[in-house]
């Protein structure tokens, strides 16, 4: 690896530096309507615009499309992400014309297979969850918090109960938890974690009165540990009058196992684009449908799908959209993302109650191989038997190399970097999560090359503080990056 250290940084020329006067990829077809002139003011003759042959563009795509890193090109043990492999056969669904070519608007008699389907994700993510209801609108797991916020702000008002203003979030949280808390106007309470990373009982019993208007709660939690007071901490909750928001985004641990709403969690999101193997897409769209107990049904985003008439035996039953009485509106444009939907059923009918459930088991498993793997060599402070995920520390003693410098280094190893510095109560943290998709033989070579790393920041501490060395752009400047944005394109006038 040490050798790589000589090759030169790459720069890759842009699609104005390739231009070349006269190129051209594309032969307008004859119109087919009048010509006319374009108003002048319309017209930019100083618009750069490259002159390229089709193959010239693509070759640049395409070898551009290979420099991104992705779950197909490698693993990716993104902690709290679920970067999990996407099945193409959910690319094959959500392709289908009869799906693609829908339109929102149409009426609902001509689109009772896309309404069928929205109806079955929603039972299905019922019995995944136990929870009694489900909207599939909101956009993203921090928009299903927001929903959820709203949902349990609602409940309380509609009770007359108006004292209620906090919000209990424990320090291990995501950072999406205070802010949608925040943004509906709640103020944020932090509750310390305990010395065996469970939410500290004693402090939340301290918080818990009529001012409560609840707790989010991830479980397992960003350590990637379920808590061992899960039912008490909950219980607590209640108990002063408070609705306990679980945080779906480690589902994948529990998935076929577990049911958050039997033991009390009164409202959920689900995270399709981690758990149900959607793509997280690069900044496309996510899915963060969110399920309510029975008491809460009623608040719901509207409208949901629903059977507005039932079947006989000849007949299929009539799917169409209802509307939740105490509904807190709409939280999105139409009905969420339906092509992000289309790929979760499938993947929850290619998979099986059977096949869920050996999911979450292997998540599980291959986490707890790598963390055996990797004990020894990183400190792991919280270290007892980990759900889908563990956060190690990236420092060791008499060593000024940090969990930067190491995750730089992965990537010289064509290996993504897991989450570093999150969860926060864990110094120089890498919060690596495996996901059941993964081999041996991946977890080993990637275990390989940590131990390999630790390795190098006795010996060679230099190779890690100035990784990566492999890759187009070399250590950025972190700080002036986000001092000095340009987030502009290239132009000529800009060089
Ligand atoms: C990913 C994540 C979220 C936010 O979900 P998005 O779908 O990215 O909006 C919230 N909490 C935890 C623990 C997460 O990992």
């Amino acid at each position: 690896m040490t050798e790589t250290l000589t090759l030169p940084q790459v720069i890759e020329p842009t699609i104005f530096e390739l231009s070349s006067p006269g190129r051209t990829g594309v032969t307008f077809p004859e119109p087919d309507v009048p010509r006319s002139d374009l108003p002048a003011e319309l017209l930019r003759a100083d618009l750069p615009l490259p002159e390229l042959a089709e193959v010239d563009v693509i070759r640049h795509f395409m070898h551009l499309s290979h420099l991104n890193y992705s779950v197909d090109g490698g693993f990716y043990p993104l902690g709290s992400c679920t970067m999990k492999y996407n099945p193409k056969i959910n690319e094959d669904m959500a392709r289908l014309p009869g799906f693609l070519f829908t339109h929102p608007l149409q009426p609902i008699e001509t689109v009772q297979g896309s309404l069928a389907l929205m109806y079955t994700l929603q039972e299905w993510l019922k019995e995944i969850s136990g929870m009694a209801a489900v909207s599939l609108q909101p956009a993203a797991g921090a928009h299903g918090e927001l929903t959820g916020v709203l949902i349990m702000r609602a409940y309380h008002r509609d009770r007359g109960d108006h004292r209620r203003t906090k919000m209990l979030i424990p320090d291990s949280a995501h950072g999406t938890n205070p802010a949608s808390s925040g943004m509906v106007g709640l103020q944020v309470v932090q509750i310390p974690s305990d010395s065996r990373g469970n939410v500290d009982l004693n402090a939340l019993k301290a918080q818990c009165d009529e001012t409560v208007v609840g707790l989010m709660l991830t479980n397992p939690n960003t350590l990637g540990l379920f808590d061992e007071h899960l039912e008490e901490v909950i219980r607590t909750v209640h108990e002063c009058g408070g609705l306990v928001y679980g945080d779906g985004a480690n589902l994948n641990a529990l998935v076929g196992v577990m049911r958050p709403g039997d033991i009390g969690f009164d409202i959920l999101h689900f995270n399709l684009h981690k758990t149900f193997s959607t793509p997280h897409g690069g900044g496309g769209p996510g899915s963060g449908p969110v399920g309510v107990a029975a008491h809460l049904a009623d608040y719901l985003p509207s409208p949901i799908v629903g059977i507005i008439e039932e079947g006989t035996d000849d007949l299929a039953p009539l799917f169409g959209f209802i509307h939740p009485p105490r509904s807190i509106g709409r939280v999105k444009a139409f009905h969420g993302h339906f092509g992000v939907l289309v790929r979760a059923y499938t993947y929850i009918a290619m998979h099986g109650a059977e096949g869920l459930r050996a999911v979450a088991e292997n998540a599980v498993l291959n986490a707890n191989y790598l963390r055996a793997r990797l004990q020894d060599t990183y400190h792991i402070p919280y270290n007892r038997v980990c759900m889908h995920e563990f956060v190690a520390e990236g420092r060791f003693p008499g060593s000024d190399v940090r969990a930067l410098d190491i995750s730089k280094r992965l990537m010289d190893y064509d290996f993504h970097p897991p989450t570093n510095y999150f969860p926060l109560i864990v110094h120089e943290a890498l919060m690596i999560e495996p996901t059941e998709t993964e081999s041996k033989r991946t977890l080993d070579a990637f275990a390989d090359a940590m131990l390999r790393i630790a390795e190098e920041a006795r010996t060679q501490p230099e190779l890690l503080h100035e990784a990566p060395h492999r890759t187009p752009v070399g250590r950025v400047d972190e700080v002036k990056a986000a001092r000095d944005l340009v987030l502009c394109c290239w132009f000529p006038e800009n060089q």
